[in-house]
């Protein structure tokens, strides 16, 4: 069963938390407990690793769905026509003990991918169980790749209506196309005339507005949530951590048992969650390194234990980590105080109205044991790209280069020697003004337009043209609304015609 990191909400169901999407009263679900996996049984896995492992890890939290139709989201989900790798997510050697986790072979090109394409078949076995009449309307705040990843997910599925914000000038030029060129007779884009915090603001509170979702109701529609804050589109998440793992003993580079440490680059604070899920099943771990960009107030919690977002919003070369309000967050803090909902609710009322909040030293501690926070400059990023691209002939993206430059530092700082995978969350093409200027100088990209940037980073890298860029500029904009940050909950209304 799933419970309120408030303690404000009766038990669901897996099927009603995926359904609801956070908790109608405020609050985020999580799962009452913590499955154990067997490692062993894991190591004996052979043919397709990546299925295998997602069956038996779904199965443990999804525990109202059965095994046919787990088995059949996984089919649906992770297949060559989706991903365009054998392992779904490979684990590359970018030098002695030091592996790349690429999480971006799915059709958007980012590591969204991995949990949006299976979300939405979770989302529709759901409907089903929960036994509803009502559409089912999806709200998507992205700072830039969640979006696609979930209009590709749910485009055209039946029962079911798709609503994405993204901050207007705030995504690359390769994001806001990918989205406004959506087809699907359900989706729906607005640009937002503020920044990401704004749009995930605004839709949270539409999520808690009682007297809106009364009235959403009497036309027939409920909500959604395809971002993290939906315990759906975490859960597959912790998937890759047990498979990079897997295929790191079976490679021989690790012995069974063996902790290892993860580097992810980090926005709301989703993706690591995951990571520290896999870990709490017994998935061999030693630290989990947390990597922000300038907007580093993760780094600011972890080495003072006061999380401050009164500071100023800067936009960067990794704009999906261009976030001050790290939703996550809220379910690790849930989880490392024991389901204390008495001090999450004090935290996240200070984080409401003052921006701010302090965890107790008891708490950091527990932070402490278990993860570190570190993050890079825009230099520092182009400046790793650079140098990744020619000693290790490997080329990141701008948010795997954040990851590897806190990797590097954090190894500086302590000496630690743990074998690691780092989280490779784009491929470069996604960001290719950034990385080309990384590796050739400004003057390469200088007026050339987005697509002979992706022409002359395919010829340097020697990597073929991601698929999901291919063609991007020949697509007619389908969705070209914008609205103001205050009026989000406006633009729901004119979507779903509601006066
Ligand atoms: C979403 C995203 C992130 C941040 O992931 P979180 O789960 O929000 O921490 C990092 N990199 C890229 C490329 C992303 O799209």
């Amino acid at each position: 069963m799933y419970i309120s990191t408030r303690g404000n909400y009766e038990k669901v169901t897996a099927s009603q938390a995926v359904k609801l999407g956070m908790v109608p009263t405020g609050g985020l679900f999580v799962p009452e407990t913590i499955p154990e996996i067997n490692m062993d049984e894991l190591y004996k896995i052979e043919g397709d690793l990546y299925q295998e492992v997602a069956k038996r890890i779904l199965k443990l939290y999804l525990d109202d769905y059965t095994q046919e139709e787990i088995d059949d989201c996984v089919k649906n989900a992770y297949n060559a026509a989706n991903f365009d790798h054998r392992s779904m997510a490979p684990v590359v050697k970018l030098k002695e003990g030091t592996y790349i986790l690429e999480l971006w072979h799915g059709p958007t090109a980012a590591f969204k991918d991995m949990a949006l394409q299976i979300m939405p078949y979770f989302l529709s076995k759901a409907i089903g169980k929960v036994n509803s009449e009502k559409e089912v309307v999806i709200l998507v705040a992205t700072s830039g790749d969640t979006g696609k990843a979930a209009l590709e997910g749910f485009k055209n599925v039946p029962g079911i209506k798709i609503i994405v914000f993204f901050p207007h000038n705030g995504v690359s030029k390769v994001q806001e196309l990918q989205m406004t060129t959506t087809d699907g007779n359900n989706t729906y884009v607005v640009a937002v005339k503020g920044n990401f915090d704004d749009c995930q603001s605004a839709v949270k509170e539409i999520f808690a507005d009682g007297k809106f979702k009364k009235i959403l109701a009497e036309q027939g529609y409920e909500l959604s949530s395809a971002n993290s804050i939906n315990w759906g589109r975490l859960l597959p998440q912790i998937i890759y951590y047990f498979t990079a793992y897997l295929e790191l003993v079976k490679n021989g580079e690790v012995v069974p048992g063996e902790k290892i440490n993860f580097v992810v680059p980090t926005g709301n604070f989703g993706n690591i969650l995951a990571g520290w899920y896999a870990l709490k099943m017994g998935l061999p771990v030693h630290r989990l390194i947390c990597a922000s960009n300038e907007n580093k107030v993760l780094t600011d919690f972890f080495n003072t234990g006061v999380y401050d977002s009164n500071r100023e919003f800067i936009q960067t070369n990794s704009p999906s980590m261009d976030i001050l309000i790290s939703s996550n967050l809220e379910r690790f803090l849930f989880e490392i105080t024991g389901h204390h909902w008495k001090k999450i609710n004090q935290w996240m009322g200070d984080l409401k109205t003052t921006g701010k909040f302090i965890v107790d030293q008891e708490t950091k501690d527990a932070i402490d044991r278990i993860l570190t926070g570190g993050f890079a400059t825009e230099e520092e990023t182009l400046a790793t790209i650079k140098k990744v691209f020619e000693n290790e002939g490997y080329t990141l993206d701008t948010h795997t280069a954040v990851a590897v430059k806190v990797h590097d530092q954090y190894v500086q700082n302590t000496g630690d020697k743990t074998k690691t995978v780092i989280d490779s969350t784009a491929s470069p093409f996604k960001f290719n003004s950034s990385v080309l200027e990384a590796i050739e100088g400004k003057e390469a990209v200088q007026g050339k337009d987005e697509f002979a940037v992706v022409e002359e980073l395919s010829k340097l890298s020697g990597m073929p043209i991601h698929r999901a860029l291919k063609d991007l500029d020949k697509k007619p904009v389908l969705h070209k609304t914008v609205c103001a940050k205050d009026e989000i909950k406006k633009a729901v209304e004119d979507i779903l015609g509601i006066k």
